[in-house]
């Protein structure tokens, strides 16, 4: 069974076809700049990559262009798009409504229209990439997977705030969670790896990259997250501050710099996190080197230390919840690759049956699950890649088989 998976954002469509049961990748790509003078399409063949430099003026273009690709002759992998037996896309907000992937139908979209208000960066192009898919592809079944699903078992105490109970019930707010699919991927792989079914094991699964948060599993179910209303609460991110005090923005929009509310946003969004405390970057590689250069007094450095304080303070939050916790998991580019990180994270916490092996933490096989833990130690430190597609081309299969 031939499946693709869409993960349209405003201005990039991300793709990949799989051949499921097998879940093997037959090819992959990516569009990017759809409407500006420089859009591509990237596409991969196995190790074949190809560059196609075109105008793409919208998302209709950019699925065509996709289809295209996957039949043409010299690039391809199907003969006919009719090859394609279902399609799965990644919905960044389903609301209240939806703890699972769903089938996609009228009340599916309808629910995902109502999230705009939630997500308006981000669920208007993944309704984009619905309904072009719909139009290029129609009676293909399709499935919606939900980036704040995973989340939607955190108990009432967890995901409401301490604001009057009429806000939430007047405007939803409330904590919802986001990279549900990843933090769902490691707990199902994790579980495998304790050698336990998901429904006995008690985790803290940490996906670290541009974005990042924590989340805190019981019984295989999340029942706290660090994001919140939106992704930009919690963990200090590339661009994102993570959590702040409220107090700081009423007080920044008094003076003149930051008077305007679309200033903050940016401050906020784009400008803070590691960009924002090192001045350097908010890629983690580049503040290491920089750190190098300038030493434990640079802001390069800080900021590292900023990043994984944070890291540590949910990390024994977490503990806090779950009472027992069975492996603290790591993925995303930094919770995978970040050698130093991973170590600096959960220095100290041997007490709490947390040790991490230095030997193990930096000499394993990249792109491989590992144990990363001392022997002995009661809580195993698991290294995850995670893998969002394949867990949404899983859920899609589960849902069209
Ligand atoms: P993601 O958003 O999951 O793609 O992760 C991107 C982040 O992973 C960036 O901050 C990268 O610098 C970081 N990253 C990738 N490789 C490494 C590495 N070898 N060591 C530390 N950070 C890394």
């Amino acid at each position: 069974m031939v499946i693709l998976i869409i993960n349209c954002g405003s201005s990039s469509i991300k793709y990949q076809l799989y051949d499921m049961p097998g879940k093997t990748v037959m090819a992959k790509g990516l569009v990017e700049r759809i409407g500006e003078a420089a859009s591509a399409l990237i596409h991969r063949r196995g190790e074949e990559k190809f560059e196609i430099n075109q105008s793409i003026p919208n998302h209709k273009t950019g699925i065509e262009l996709i289809l295209s690709c996957l039949v043409s002759p010299d690039k391809g992998v199907l003969k006919n798009v009719n090859q394609i037996s279902a399609i799965g896309h990644r919905v960044v907000h389903g609301g209240e409504r939806y703890s699972n992937a769903m089938r996609i139908d009228g009340d599916v979209i309808a629910c995902i229209e109502e999230c705009c208000d939630l997500a308006p960066l981000h669920n208007p192009p993944n309704l984009v990439g619905i309904n072009e898919c719909l139009a290029a592809l129609p009676g293909v079944p399709m499935v919606a997977v939900f980036d704040t699903a995973f989340h939607q078992t955190l108990p009432r105490e967890a995901y409401l705030y301490g604001l009057p109970y009429e806000i939430y019930e007047r405007y939803r707010i409330r904590k919802y969670g986001f990279h549900g699919t990843s933090h769902a991927y490691v707990t199902y792989r994790a579980a495998v790896l304790l050698g336990k079914p998901a429904s006995e094991i008690n985790i803290i699964t940490c996906h670290l990259g541009n974005g990042s948060s924590m989340a805190a599993v019981k019984n295989g179910k999340s029942v706290d997250t660090s994001m919140g209303f939106t992704p930009l609460a919690g963990l200090v991110m590339g661009t994102r501050s993570g959590d702040i005090d409220p107090a700081i923005i009423p007080y920044l929009m008094s003076k003149q710099e930051y008077s305007k509310l679309s200033d903050i946003d940016q401050l906020l969004n784009k400008k803070s996190g590691l960009l924002g405390v090192s001045g350097v970057s908010n890629d983690m590689r580049n503040l290491q080197e920089a750190a190098a250069r300038g030493g434990p007094s640079s802001r390069a450095q800080l900021a590292i230390d900023i990043f994984c304080h944070r890291i540590k303070g949910f990390v024994g939050q977490y503990l806090a919840i779950l009472g027992r916790v069975d492996a603290v998991c790591f993925m995303g580019g930094i919770g995978e690759n970040g050698v130093a990180v991973r170590g600096q994270c959960l220095a100290g916490l041997e007490n709490f049956g947390i040790a991490v092996d230095p030997d193990k933490n930096r000499n394993f096989p990249r792109g491989q699950e590992c144990d990363i833990s001392r022997n002995g130690s009661p809580t195993r430190v698991f290294v995850i890649p995670t893998d969002e597609e394949g867990w949404i081309a899983e859920e899609t299969h589960k849902l069209c088989q």
